[in-house]
């Protein structure tokens, strides 16, 4: 079977991925490449984050591999937390830090409107490729469920009455932005 990095520390993601290609690739992980070190991700675009960890890998260890990396933006905070989704409520990363903080800037606004933006960036033989996947729908007010992680609890996506986090993976996979621009890379890998 075909070997491909998937540049993330993130077991959650690693795992979500795994399901999706399995039968078709092997998915590495950083550790499995004999990368220990913390990948940068300091550009100002959901691309250029993308683009910044898998070309790094693909120039330091020349594996054959991807990077993604995933917004939410909020109509009513002009698209905020957006590329800071992750440290939204400080450096500390907290999911519960960052869901509190969200929940209390959009207190009383009735437009919930917000979507989850994935770029992923592939390094195939040292050229480059970029997919996107997005998912639409609101904000709810209060958490609802435990499943997944992030801002799950709190994101019902479009023509659904359940959070992300009341769903099984599966299901998430089938609609959500990560799904989208994995299933637009695995085409792209299977035409190839
Ligand atoms: P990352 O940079 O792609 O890891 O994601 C940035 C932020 O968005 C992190 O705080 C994640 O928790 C959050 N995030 C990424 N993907 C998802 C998801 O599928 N559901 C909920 N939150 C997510």
């Amino acid at each position: 079977m075909k070997e491909l990095c998937f540049a993330t520390n993130n077991k959650n993601k690693v795992a979500e991925v795994s399901r999706m290609l399995e039968g078709q690739y092997k998915l590495l992980t950083l550790e499995e490449i004999g990368c220990h070190e913390e990948l940068a991700e300091d550009q100002d675009t959901l691309e250029g984050n993308s683009r910044q960890k898998a070309q790094y890998v693909w120039d330091k260890y020349k594996v054959n591999c991807f990077a993604d990396d995933t917004g939410l933006e909020v109509d009513i905070l002009c698209g905020s937390p957006g590329v800071y989704s992750a440290r939204y409520a400080g450096p500390q990363r907290s999911d519960a830090d960052n869901i509190r903080h969200l929940l209390k800037n959009m207190e009383g606004e009735e437009n919930r409107r917000a979507r989850f933006r994935t770029s992923i960036t592939l390094y195939l033989d040292g050229e480059e490729h970029q997919f996107e996947g997005i998912v639409n729908g609101h904000i709810t007010t209060a958490w609802q469920g435990d499943k997944g992680f992030g801002y799950d609890p709190v994101f019902v996506p479009e023509g659904h009455d359940r959070t992300f986090a009341q769903m099984s993976p599966e299901d998430k996979n089938t609609i959500s932005h990560r799904g989208e621009a994995i299933r637009r890379l695995v085409e792209f890998l299977r035409a190839r």
